[in-house]
């Protein structure tokens, strides 16, 4: 499926990266960076829960 990361939203308290930190990973500069453009089989259940957790529900995957 395909990450999308509404960046008006997003408030970089890392909570995506500590699920799911082959695909989320927070820069130098505190600015979220999204690694992977979809999911794939091994990390398709953590970005789940990175959607589920994100508190600013800023993460969307699509089909
Ligand atoms: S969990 Fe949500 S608010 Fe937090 S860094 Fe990830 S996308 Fe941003």
């Amino acid at each position: 499926m395909r990450i999308t990361v509404d960046f008006d939203l997003c408030e970089s308290n890392a909570l995506c990266e500590a699920l799911a930190p082959e695909v989320f990973e927070l820069d130098d500069d505190d600015y979220l960076v999204v690694k992977a453009e979809h999911t794939t089989p091994e990390t398709q259940a953590s970005v789940e829960q990175a959607v589920a957790a994100c508190p600013r529900a800023a993460i969307r995957l699509e089909a």
